[in-house]
């Protein structure tokens, strides 16, 4: 018996452009044969610059794209059998102000989802919302309300409020408090935090800021350019960063990285282009340590131990 509640299972994702003059199409795998598993009550983060094709993940996950292959299985099964989904499965999304239609008061947007999936009675339905209102630290009296009339901490409060409406296991929390001030940032971080406590909840969290996903999260995946580069507990990963790339992600955010200047990594060049992503270790035009084998040969997973992996090839002899 296994404790993941997610896994997912060689999953590609692939954009096709439209087609040219010529007929021709161009392939952009925004998640390149990505395993991830997700154990029951933990918060595991994806880390990663943008466009590494982390919310393309958790769209994936929330059935919102179709993957090209592999399988994604909530409970052991695969998630496009399950009819009831979106009630054990739900997305919080990065912009407050766009996730909320502008048109319906607080109170019929926490309403809906009830009324679609359940069988409830209004009344009882009624005592759901309020609960909900209440456990994401807003009065009942703001059911009455627009979403306008809010600010956009108090408008993401609502979308988590939204989100917990049906009573989900597991929620995706894409970049939840990237559109937020700083200073708003800590307060939704923390309510994340205690909900997952009252709810029992496990998160799959999206972030590119590297400070929230260190308070946050029990484990880390980090993503370049659609492929997962290095994955283990976030006090390993922070503590003994193994990736050329994890170490530059950390070397950019000196008060994570007390290491010595002369052990950052700092990272020159853009991301390359998903249409034209480099052969080898995806890594390999912008890595310090560049070997002849990086741009011809892919790295396979090194394991360093059960929780901590890693694709480089600086690893290749290393005894686990
Ligand atoms: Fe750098 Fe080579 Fe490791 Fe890629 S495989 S991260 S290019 S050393």
């Amino acid at each position: 018996m296994t404790d993941n509640l997610l896994e997912i299972k060689n999953l590609d994702v692939v954009y096709r452009s439209q087609k040219n003059v010529f007929g021709g199409e161009s392939l952009v795998y925004a998640v390149n044969n990505v395993s991830l598993d997700i154990k029951k009550g933990e918060i595991l983060a994806i880390a990663g610059e943008s466009g590494c094709g982390k919310s393309t993940l958790a769209k994936t996950v929330m059935k919102l794209v179709t993957p090209e292959r592999g399988e994604i299985l909530f409970e052991g099964n695969n998630i496009s059998n399950l009819s009831d989904f979106y009630k054990k499965v739900q997305i919080i999304f990065q912009n407050p102000y766009s996730s909320l239609n502008p048109k319906m008061k607080i109170g019929e947007i926490l309403k809906e989802p009830l009324e679609i999936n359940t069988k409830l009675k209004k009344d009882e339905i009624q005592t759901i919302v309020e609960d909900k209102i209440q456990k994401v630290g807003l009065d009942k009296n703001v059911l009455n309300l627009y979403p306008h009339e809010f600010s956009g901490g108090q408008r993401q409060r609502i979308a988590i409020a939204r989100s917990l409406i049906l009573s989900p296991e597991f929620i995706i929390a894409d970049e939840p408090v990237s559109a937020l001030d700083v200073s708003i940032q800590a307060q939704i971080i923390n309510l994340l935090k205690q909900l997952k406590e009252d709810f029992n909840l496990t998160f799959l969290f999206i972030s590119h800021d590297l400070s929230v996903i260190k308070y946050i999260s029990d484990r880390i995946a980090v993503m370049y350019l659609g492929e997962i580069v290095e994955i283990g507990l976030t006090e390993e990963i922070f503590s003994n960063p193994k990736h050329p790339y994890t170490k530059a992600l950390l070397s950019a955010v000196p008060e994570l990285n007390p290491a010595d200047e002369k052990e950052r990594i700092h990272l020159t060049g853009e991301l390359p282009s998903p249409e034209n992503i480099p052969q080898g270790c995806k890594f390999h035009t912008r890595c310090p340590y560049v070997m002849d084998v990086c741009k011809t040969t892919h790295p396979e997973n090194i394991k360093f131990s059960d929780n901590h992996s890693c694709k480089c090839f600086l690893y290749d002899n290393c005894v686990v």
